[in-house]
């Protein structure tokens, strides 16, 4: 068997011990006989499963205890719905940043239930930046403030968080959740589809606060209804059980990596030895303004895109896959989350020095 080094953005790699576990406990999970996969989700063991994994979520991020977790499924993009149909209650207007394509694609979702203002914009300078919080145009009678805390395709992440005062302040935090320690308790509500730094793809993190619980209009359908969920422990219907069982076991990994203090320090130093590399090189380059580049996203381009082809399958018979850009903005990307090895960021290092050297 050979792993490779997977550098993609979601689904994405995951922790090797995690996934010998999984195998270890795949037709018999301690001593029932049975994969996970074959339990009732309201048999005891299950529920066993899904409770640690809450707790464990809950001690990894300092989750207060006003706060639920909701393990759902849509993804992330259920949620760019879920959200204005839960939050609005009898409000009308909502405040959106656009800081790049996952913003925008929240904003036109929102579209279809909300006034959205869009209270900045950094599209100008093709979202290389973050627009400075005093520009931001915010509607004192927003229901809540919704930003992408981390854009995944265009590698470009918040190194603050926004005072949204009253309003409550919504995130996508689907491609930085876990990534570093963050306080819940300046958010109303974050969400994370799961296939990133949490496990496989089907489940969606929603962590809300209880004063946000409860406004859904009577048309939402129940299983997008926070309360409905929040009140039958997400399980109204049949949650992704295999999916839970398995962040489960990521969260038990990350604790026993020293929690999300040791994955920061970590990331951090991941991510500086590419835009090192990046940076220190005239062959590659990143066009993001660095104090608002991604820990867990990297693009980057070759002076000559001619030869994104043979880099790509130079760097495929080097074991370093999944480095292809996404589609709209092409170049490259290289996806750092929790998961990726040190060693992993090294070998894609010395692969891109060793290709500036022979093609450059
Ligand atoms: N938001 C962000 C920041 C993402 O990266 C993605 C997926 N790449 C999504 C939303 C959409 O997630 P899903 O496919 O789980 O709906």
């Amino acid at each position: 068997m050979t792993r490779v080094y997977n550098f993609s953005a979601g689904p994405a790699v995951l922790p090797e011990p995690v996934l010998e576990r999984a195998r270890d406990e795949m037709l018999d999970w301690n001593g029932t006989g049975m994969s996970v996969m074959e339990m009732s989700h309201r048999g005891k063991a299950f529920v066993s499963i899904a409770e640690r994994a809450e707790q464990d979520l809950r001690d990894l991020m300092r989750v207060p205890e006003n706060y639920r977790v909701l393990f759902l499924q849509g993804g992330a993009s259920a949620q760019f719905a879920a959200i204005p149909m839960n939050l609005l209650g009898e409000r009308r207007r909502a405040d959106y940043v656009n800081t790049g394509a996952w913003s925008k694609k929240a904003i036109a979702e929102a579209r279809k239930y909300a006034e959205v203002n869009v209270v900045a914009s950094s599209e100008a300078d093709g979202f290389t930046s973050i627009p400075p919080f005093e520009t931001w145009q915010r509607d004192p009678q927003a229901a809540y403030l919704h930003y992408t805390p981390n854009e995944t395709i265009g590698g470009l992440e918040f190194p603050w968080i926004p005072d949204s005062g009253d309003v409550p302040l919504v995130a996508d935090m689907s491609s930085t959740i876990l990534s570093r320690p963050v306080d819940v308790s300046r958010f109303g509500l974050l969400y994370a589809g799961a296939q990133k730094n949490i496990g496989p793809a089907g489940l969606t993190l929603v962590i809300v606060r209880d004063d946000l619980v409860g406004h859904a209009t009577p048309q939402v359908p129940s299983v997008l209804d926070y309360r409905v969920q929040a009140e039958a422990g997400s399980m109204s219907n049949t949650p992704p059980t295999y999916g839970w069982y398995l962040a489960g076991l990521v969260f038990q990994w990350l604790k026993a990596q020293g929690g999300l203090e040791a994955m920061e320090t970590l990331n951090r130093r991941k991510a500086q030895k590419l835009y090192n590399a990046i940076d220190n090189s005239a062959f590659y380059s990143n066009p993001v303004e660095p104090s608002a580049r991604s820990l867990m996203n990297v693009p980057f381009t070759l002076a000559d895109p001619e030869l994104d082809g043979l880099f790509l399958k130079e760097a495929e018979q080097a074991g370093l896959v999944n480095l292809k850009g996404h589609r709209s903005v092409g170049g490259m990307r290289a996806s750092l989350y929790n998961a990726m090895p040190e060693a992993g960021v090294d070998a894609l290092v010395e692969f891109m020095a060793d290709f500036e050297q022979r093609k450059a």
